[in-house]
């Protein structure tokens, strides 16, 4: 059992009843969990799987997730997300997994919700969690702002940390996060790591 899981059970991301450590729902909610493994080319450059469209019951689990504190839902997700790496990306041996920052601006709230999925995932599949990334500047929330706006916003805000680069070059690397919208956020992050030589970069995320 979870440290975590002592104090707060994981609980089903969609109808919120109790469930094992090892299961990715309660068993009313298997019809859910159904994988059609979405993939996109981010840019024309970032293969891309997600889980779940980012709508009714989906939205609704993964907001509670990023944002109504049910940091435990991380456990089910993290399941769910290895199922989609096998699917998505067997064929790809990744060297590192590692995720989107948390926000500079939430101070009060330190919970990093992709890296908390990036770290569970890798060690279900025994590979190697790294953050490679540091914000560098404060930027708006992308939740109101359009297309376009977005990709203005994060232009630049993120890079890999100096102690870090020279571990990047020829590895294919993992990105995760929680949603994907534009990309804009993904695309920056992917770029940082292939100016440090990465060999490739795929995405992951659970909603799209
Ligand atoms: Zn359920």
């Amino acid at each position: 059992m979870k440290f975590l899981t002592l104090f707060f059970p994981c609980v089903c991301p969609f109808c919120g009843a109790v469930i094992r450590d090892d299961q990715k729902c309660c068993k009313n909610c298997v019809k859910f969990t159904k994988i059609t493994a979405h993939k996109q080319l981010l840019y024309e450059k970032y293969p891309t799987a997600s889980l779940f469209r980012h709508d009714d019951v989906y939205r609704r689990a993964i907001l509670k997730y990023k944002y109504h504190c049910q940091k435990q839902l991380y456990i089910p997700y993290s399941l769910m997300l290895q199922e989609l790496i096998d699917e998505a990306f067997g064929d790809i041996k990744f060297d590192y997994y590692t995720s989107v920052p948390p926000h500079k601006r939430k101070k009060d709230n330190k919970f990093d919700q992709a890296g908390l999925l990036a770290k569970e995932t890798a060690r279900i599949n025994k590979c190697k969690y790294v953050q490679f990334m540091e914000q560098v500047k404060d930027s708006k929330s992308q939740h109101h702002l359009h297309r376009e706006e977005r990709f203005v916003n994060v232009r630049g805000i993120y890079r890999v940390c100096d102690k870090r680069r020279s571990m990047l070059a020829g590895k294919n690397i993992l990105l995760f996060d929680d949603v994907v919208t534009t990309g804009a956020t993904l695309n920056e992050c992917a770029q940082a790591l292939m100016m440090q030589n990465a060999n490739m970069v795929c995405c992951i995320t659970v909603n799209w």
